[in-house]
């Protein structure tokens, strides 16, 4: 039996939620007693997935013939190197091509599937995992009896460890079958890092009142290195683009550091933002439903606030 890690192929790299994908799928593989695999697509160097060793690959599958990230094409390659590897433990991180693929591979290989996991198996009775529910006000523990299990990997959920392993790395030659679908065109939205990966957020919300406002808001992510988000409102009203919206509807984060400013706390939002390690809040008003999930809370104007933390900022990155 084997753990079967897939990851996405980023232009000819592979992004941080792979990597923690790989380190749980070793983690997990030691627990069981079994090898953990890894696979992937189209061009990229050999020696970057050799270096899936550091995170606990013993082998890595790609297929180069492989050119599309098609949801369907991708569920025929995995599955069948899930076959011919006999794993019993499928892996993917819950990116847009994971969350795709992910059911597609459990339904044809039968298996039981969780996706969402923040936390590292217990084997002590069976197989069970942790995830958020209720917009993450709890965690759901989820015993999988079927013999085989596909899981998807929240990002950011778990510090990861570099060895030094080296992975061998072995050429797929299968046939996954013609895509049905033609990519005419990728836009790319902004911002240096994608808002799932970002380490550290700085995000605005209607208390902003306005889209001129934003310079201090990008100001500050600017100076923690950080990166930009918005509520919901924000980006419906064109503030800021909707790449930017957080939230139940929006995209989900768990950066190190969340700041939030002028943002209510609507159930809505906090369910995008809830898995942040650190929450410090600024509103106006103490009973903003946001100051119960914040770590550090400030109660007052966003427009004498910004401007104090832009100049300890500068202090402190000027002192460094
Ligand atoms: C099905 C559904 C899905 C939704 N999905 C999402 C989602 O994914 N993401 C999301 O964000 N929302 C979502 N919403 C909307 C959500 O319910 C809230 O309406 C929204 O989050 C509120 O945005 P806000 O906090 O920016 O605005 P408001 O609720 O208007 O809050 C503004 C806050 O700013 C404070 N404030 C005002 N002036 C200042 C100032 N000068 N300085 C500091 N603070 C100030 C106020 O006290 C207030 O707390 C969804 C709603 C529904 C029904």
């Amino acid at each position: 039996m084997s753990v079967l890690v897939f990851v996405d192929n980023s232009e000819g790299s592979i992004k941080k939620a792979g990597f923690e994908a790989v380190y749980y799928g070793s983690k997990t593989a030691k627990l069981l007693g079994s090898d953990c695999i890894v696979c992937t697509y189209g061009e990229i160097d050999n020696a970057i997935l050799a270096a899936l060793g550091n995170y606990g690959a013993s082998k890595v599958v790609l297929a180069k013939n492989i050119k599309t990230n098609d949801n369907q094409v991708l569920t025929r390659f995995v599955s069948e190197v899930a076959d011919k590897n006999n794993a019993d433990t499928i892996i993917f991180p819950m990116g847009p091509t994971g969350r795709s693929v992910a059911p597609r591979v459990a339904i044809r290989q039968n298996a039981g599937m969780v996706s969402g996991v923040i936390a590292f198996p217990d084997i002590a009775n069976g197989f069970s995992v942790k995830r958020n529910v209720f917009s993450g006000k709890a965690q759901g523990n989820y015993k999988i009896n079927a013999a085989k299990r596909v899981l998807g990997i929240m990002g950011n959920a778990f510090p990861i460890e570099a060895g030094d392993g080296q992975a061998s790395v072995e050429e797929w030659n299968g046939d996954a079958g013609a895509s049905k679908v033609k990519v005419l065109e990728v836009k790319k939205a902004g911002g240096s890092v994608p808002l799932p990966e970002a380490e550290r957020v700085v995000s605005g919300g209607r208390g902003m009142k306005g889209p001129e406002n934003w310079g201090m808001i990008e100001e500050l992510a600017t100076l923690l290195n950080a990166q930009t988000a918005c509520s919901r409102p924000v980006a419906d009203m064109d503030w800021r683009p909707h790449h930017e919206h957080v939230g139940q509807t929006g995209i989900a984060i768990r950066p190190d550091l969340y700041i939030a400013i002028g943002i209510s706390g609507a159930i809505q939002h906090l369910a995008g933002v809830n898995g942040s390690k650190v929450i410090v809040v600024v509103n106006t008003d103490p009973e903003a439903p946001f100051f119960k999930a914040a770590d550090y809370g400030i109660v007052g104007d966003a427009f004498e606030v910004l401007p104090k933390l832009i100049a300890s900022a500068k202090e402190f990155n000027a002192s460094k």
